[in-house]
């Protein structure tokens, strides 16, 4: 399974380093698979800085497309980080 997994991470996530799939379900409708980032930290788009100090969580949907004539539901975790430089004019950033 872990073989299986690192092979559909770098599949459904190419452009992101550091994901894991959490689960994925199958039925007649749709497959849906769930995902998180694993990464500790995450830099702030505005300045650089590094941050881990964690604000929140909530799922996105980025891509919901057809596959072998089921729905694809790809539901990402991803995390909302507070910036730890003073001086930045971005309180929160997205992962
Ligand atoms: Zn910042």
């Amino acid at each position: 399974m872990e073989e299986t997994s690192f092979r559909l991470e770098r599949l459904l996530f190419p452009s992101i380093a550091d994901v894991a799939v959490l689960s994925v379900n199958v039925n007649h409708e749709a497959i849906r698979i769930e995902a998180r980032g694993t990464a500790t930290e995450a830099g702030c788009p505005s300045c650089g800085s590094q941050s881990s100090r964690l604000h929140s969580s909530y799922l996105r949907f980025p891509a919901d497309v057809a596959s072998a004539g089921r729905r694809m539901v790809l539901c990402l975790w991803v995390r909302r980080f507070f910036c730890r430089n003073a001086g930045c004019g971005r309180r929160t950033f997205v992962e």
